[in-house]
């Protein structure tokens, strides 16, 4: 877990570190670069912005790509023990009828799990035992092109650190991203669709993500340990009533939705100060720059259509932590060009998969959407995967089995 920690007593004990590291943010790919570099030996700073009882919020479908970090980090009993297995995907039409149910365990199994987990329990997984972290504290500026001074503000109190690299693993609105690159080496995505995080009581159904793919609307039910994570989303005309607005308006839309469509439209409406989240990306032209290198959202958001971006960020975490094994203050650069030269390929070729994903979830207008539920039916898992499953066959030292699962019902050949 993240142990909330002053930033003097950090800097204190990487004091003789071969390499000195800066992580800015304490999120899915900061946790994991840190803890990494832990296991090396190094004790990089870790600063998150914002306090200790932040974190959560929200659910994860974590693709395979992450079993090899989890396993490294020996926190796999863990994983295993607060997450649930997504075994099934129900795919619904614009009036909320069932088009199909696809057996996402048939194609996830070659390559590991695809579970699903509250972020919060995600991060206390993958910080281990007590991960130093000093919460409310920002960057406010970097300088320098070998080693870098960072100017940190801890709760108001400004610091001046040096370090050998610092990682801007501070999400989508990174602030080093800003400071590494200009505004146009920063595309966009912007699909002017968002929506609200709910959450639903858990039900007999924890193996089993659902989707709406509606006419002006999009519903998603993503059960986690004990409960069910609800995203409801629409175009900005469609959002400007709030979330009970919208909950009342795809009441209306949908026929017949069963117990389960409308547990999660109830909890959406009951959920009025839910936080908004808007259906933008980002891409960086550059990951890297001198002695600073981005990873996670950082580096390139994801649209929610393909729920890869956590695991592409610890992914790509776990990358960075392995370029820079054994390298001192001399070998920084070359370390991080290889990172971004072996790592960027594969998000962008998952960020563009999502891309290609929201162009068909996130319409509006009858005679598309009616084309659209007539297609889809018609579509088999592997088709709808395919990039997916490409960079899962492809992972840079693929040899591990396909894991156990002891939660995990054995299914008769
Ligand atoms: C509702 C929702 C559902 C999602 N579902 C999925 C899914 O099912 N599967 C999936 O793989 N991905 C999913 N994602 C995407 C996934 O959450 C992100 O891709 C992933 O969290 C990226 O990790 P990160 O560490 O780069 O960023 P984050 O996890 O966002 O962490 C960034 C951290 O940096 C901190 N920070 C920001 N600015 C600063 C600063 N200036 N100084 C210090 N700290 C700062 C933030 O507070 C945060 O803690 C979802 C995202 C959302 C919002």
């Amino acid at each position: 877990m993240r142990a909330p920690t002053p930033l003097a007593q950090q800097v204190a004990a990487q004091r003789d570190d071969r390499l000195r590291v800066l992580v800015v943010g304490a999120g899915v790919a900061g946790v994991t670069a840190t803890r990494l570099l832990r296991q090396r030996g190094l004790h990089p700073l870790l600063v998150e912005r914002t306090g200790p009882e932040h974190g959560g919020g929200y659910m994860l479908g974590m693709l395979p790509f992450v079993d090899p970090v989890v396993r490294r980090l020996e926190a796999e009993p863990a994983y295993l023990a607060r997450s649930v297995g997504m075994r099934r995907y129900a795919l619904h039409g614009r009036h909320g009828q069932h088009l199909r149910t696809y057996r996402l365990d048939e194609a996830m199994d070659p390559f590991g799990h695809y579970r699903g987990i509250e972020r919060a329990a995600l991060l206390d997984l993958l910080g281990g035992d007590e991960l130093p972290v000093s919460f409310d504290t920002v960057v406010e500026r970097i300088d320098g092109q070998g080693p870098a001074t960072a100017v940190l503000l801890e709760s108001g109190t400004r610091h001046e650190v040096a370090v050998d690299v610092v990682v801007g693993a501070d999400g989508l609105h990174s602030g080093v991203r800003a400071q590494l690159l200009r505004p146009a080496e920063v595309t966009r995505v912007d699909t002017g669709w968002g929506g609200w995080v709910a959450w639903a009581p858990p039900d007999e159904d924890p193996d089993l993500y659902e989707e709406v793919w509606g006419d002006g609307f999009f519903l998603g039910l993503y059960p986690v340990r004990a409960r069910t994570g609800v995203f409801l989303g629409g175009p900005a005309a469609a959002t400007a009533r709030g979330p009970l607005g919208l909950a009342d308006r795809v009441r209306t839309l949908l026929r017949s939705p069963g117990p389960r469509l409308a547990a999660a439209l109830d909890a959406v409406a009951a959920a009025p100060e839910a936080h908004r989240w808007d259906f933008v990306d980002a891409r960086s032209a550059r990951w890297t720059q001198g002695p600073v290198a981005l990873v996670g959202d950082a580096a390139a958001a994801f649209l929610p259509t393909a729920g890869v971006g956590a695991a592409m960020a610890i992914e790509s975490a776990a990358s960075l932590a392995d370029q820079l094994e054994g390298v001192g203050p001399g070998g920084v650069r070359s370390a991080l060009d290889a990172y971004e030269r072996g790592q960027r390929p594969r998000v962008e070729a998952a960020q563009d998969a999502s891309r290609s994903l929201a162009r068909l979830m996130f319409r509006s207008g009858r005679p598309l959407t009616a084309a659209r539920d007539a297609a889809t039916r018609l579509v088999t898992l592997r088709t709808a995967l395919g990039p997916i499953l490409r960079l899962l066959a492809d992972r840079p030292g693929r040899q591990v089995p396909a894991p156990t699962d002891p939660h995990r019902p054995r299914r008769t050949p």
